[in-house]
């Protein structure tokens, strides 16, 4: 029987997902978990100011990507050291219990929030694992923690995120899919994740950046709050926080300053100002109440004032009620980005789309993929069955190509009158190259009787397909350009096919 070694770390998001979805599909007993420390001068790291919004950054992307796992941001990461020599002895009692413990602690520190180095919080976990509540750590213990961490370092994996593999050769990083991991242990191969940040799909939870130039801890009440609800990001200066506004921009933005008040109005104002994207709500976090704070606060355009000694209840009311009002505004804005007669995203869409999938596959180096789509003789389909039938066929097209794109971060379009583009965002090319063959044969198999077309006797499309690292350099015009090059390419090869065009074959 094939053996399974998963190296993690009890105070890591990403090991503590993975462990949540093995329990789910009962596999913790067929493995090896052997429990490191990803970071052990932990302490040190701790005090760091990036540490906060690097935990709340991993936590927003494993709950993108593990959305089914119950996980909300703990104030800190817990040193895991004494709870994993606890996990190590509890396994020398009953390995099944000491499972449980692991799992108890996992879900004490990323589900309650809890310190998991705090001896009473391991206490309670033990006795609810059905331990006895003495802990006894001596060498031996001590001595397979050093030999586990000493074989993760030799791995080099040097990420601080779960390495799992098989003795027979096979080894992933970081958390699988749900599908990826069931095939990990049907003995496929799979790739490893990994810990990417941008450009992942987002949850369908609503996103809070919180910015504060002073210690999180005095707005942690508030954070506390949230932290079920809501997505939380935690930029570490300001300049973080104006690139998070300006490429992905969160649903609220909550603002809290002890001395940098102008500062903070200023911001609040430049987030009012930018008419090209969905309005930002921002709120205001005072310690206390300031009538004259409070009212530049609204002039420079903030929707709320929160005093920190209100109840933690009354603070969270507030911010529900900005959530409710975004997400209803966000809708009627989506309403208004979809073209009205073939139900796909209109133009400007489309350009403001380009725009940002180019700056996120500039940030993750990754491929950006635009197809353009044009259906074939169709100005004398209009001519022949009229203007009605060819908006009914307009409206089939685009469904059609809608229906053959399925991952939710690519995008159609209609780019005007019959001509339609999809984005591909983080695709290879020869995954865009089958994506537009199907959509191109997917229309054929419509069947949508055309007698007058010279080259069929159905509707068909010519499709153009470009590829560019916008990490590399060039613009997104020059993507357009070259698909729509690709698609001249199709056109004059005799229509109803694919071209593709790299920038180096121009
Ligand atoms: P090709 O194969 O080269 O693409 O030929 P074509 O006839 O499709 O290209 P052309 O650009 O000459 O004609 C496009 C036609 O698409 C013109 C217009 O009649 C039709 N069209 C554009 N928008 C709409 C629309 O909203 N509704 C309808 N019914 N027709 C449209
Ligand atoms: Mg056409
Ligand atoms: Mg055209």
């Amino acid at each position: 029987m094939l053996q399974y070694t998963v190296y993690a770390d009890l105070n890591c998001p990403f090991c503590y997902a993975l462990h949540e979805q093995l329990h789910q599909f009962g596999l913790l007993e067929q493995l090896e978990w052997r429990l490191v420390e990803h970071a052990p001068d932990i302490e040190v790291y701790n005090k760091t100011a990036e540490s906060q919004a690097e935990l709340a950054s991993e936590v927003f992307v494993v709950r993108s990507r593990a959305p089914q796992v119950e996980l909300a941001l703990p104030k800190k990461r817990s040193d895991s050291r004494f709870a994993s020599l606890c996990v190590i002895q509890a396994a020398e009692i009953d390995s099944r219990k000491a499972i449980e413990l692991r799992r108890l602690l996992y879900r004490a520190l990323w589900v309650d929030g809890r310190d998991i180095a705090d001896v009473s919080v391991i206490y309670e976990c033990l006795i609810e694992a059905g331990l006895p509540a003495e802990v006894n750590i001596e060498e031996p213990q001590e001595n397979l923690l050093s030999n586990w961490q000493q074989s993760w370092e030799e791995g080099d994996y040097n990420l601080r995120i779960p390495v799992l593999s098989c003795d027979d050769g096979r080894t992933t990083l970081g958390l699988p899919s749900p599908e990826d991991l069931i095939a990990f242990f049907k003995g496929e191969e799979i790739s490893s994740q990994d810990q990417v940040k941008p450009g992942c799909p987002r949850s369908e939870q609503q996103t809070i950046a919180i910015y504060c130039d002073h210690s999180l801890e005095k707005i942690w009440p508030v954070i506390a709050v949230l932290r079920n609800e809501y997505n939380i990001l935690l930029p570490s200066s300001l300049q973080e926080l104006k690139t998070l506004l300006h490429d992905d921009p969160p649903d609220l933005l909550l603002l809290s300053t002890e001395q940098q008040w102008q500062d903070m109005f200023a911001l609040c104002r430049e987030c009012g100002e930018n008419q090209d994207e969905l309005p930002l709500p921002v709120a205001f976090i005072s310690r206390d109440t300031d009538e004259q704070l409070e009212l530049e606060a609204y002039n420079a355009g903030a929707s709320d004032f929160l005093i920190l000694n209100r109840s933690p209840a009354i603070l969270q009311a507030r911010i529900q009620i900005l959530m409710q009002l975004k997400h209803s505004q966000d809708q009627l804005a989506r309403s208004a980005r979809v073209d009205g007669l073939t139900q796909v995203n209109n133009r400007r869409e489309f350009e403001r789309s380009i725009e940002t999938e180019w700056r996120r596959a500039q940030r993750s180096k990754r491929n950006l993929i635009l197809i353009m789509i044009d259906i074939d003789h169709f100005k004398t389909f209009n001519d022949f069955y009229g203007h009605l039938a060819g908006d009914g066929c307009l409206r089939t097209v685009a469904q059609t190509i809608k229906k053959t794109v399925q991952r939710a971060q690519d995008m159609v379009c209609r780019y005007g009158g019959e001509e339609f583009a999809v984005i591909l965002p983080d695709t290879d090319i020869d995954g865009a190259i089958t994506l537009a063959e199907r959509i191109r044969q997917a229309v054929a198999d419509l069947g949508i009787k055309h007698e007058k077309s010279e080259t069929a006797e159905i509707i068909t499309v010519s499709a153009g397909l470009a590829s560019i690292k916008p990490a590399q350099g060039g613009t997104p015009h020059e993507l357009i350009q070259l698909a729509d090059k690709g698609l001249y390419a199709a056109k004059a090869g005799g229509r109803n096919q694919v071209a593709l065009i790299s920038p180096a074959s121009e």
